[in-house]
């Protein structure tokens, strides 16, 4: 856990450009942004992902990036925001300290989320089954 690069930006043992902070949450600029003003929203206490995190702990990221969201999306005069999270390096992730990425998006502003793989229909179903099993 000391060797958290985000436990350190939230000990300010490394300096971020903070647009929120509270009990709970810190919420910084992301240092590589899609678009200016993409936020990062973490928990002050180290958990790896939502895999991870607490119940309490992720509720409180929530709140905050509810809040962080409207903010981002009305300072910055932006069309939508996404509010995205990767859970594993599979996923993309690479700092393995819960965050949201709070992002201003545009009319055409030429990304996509993510491509389309096409599944059959009985594919989409059985994945459902799957997942409804342990819910
Ligand atoms: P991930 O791919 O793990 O979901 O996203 C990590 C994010 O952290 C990336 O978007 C990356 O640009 C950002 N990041 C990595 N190192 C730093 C840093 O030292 N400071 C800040 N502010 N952002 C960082
Ligand atoms: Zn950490």
């Amino acid at each position: 856990m000391n060797d958290c690069l985000f436990c350190k930006i939230v000990a300010k043992e490394i300096s971020s450009e903070g647009v929120y902070e509270d009990e709970d949450t810190y919420a910084f600029l992301d240092i590589n942004p899609l678009h200016p003003g993409h936020t990062l929203v973490v928990p002050k206490v180290h958990s790896k992902n939502i895999l991870e995190i607490s119940e309490e702990s992720y509720k409180d990221v929530a709140k905050t990036a509810r809040l962080v969201a409207k903010a981002v999306k009305e300072a910055l005069n932006a069309d939508g925001v996404n509010v995205h999270m990767n859970n594993e390096a599979a996923s993309g992730q690479v700092v393995f300290h819960t965050h949201v990425h709070i992002i201003p998006r545009y009319k055409n502003d030429g990304f996509v989320n993510w491509q389309k793989t096409n599944p059959t229909k009985e594919e989409i179903s059985k994945a459902g089954e799957k997942i409804k099993k342990l819910l």
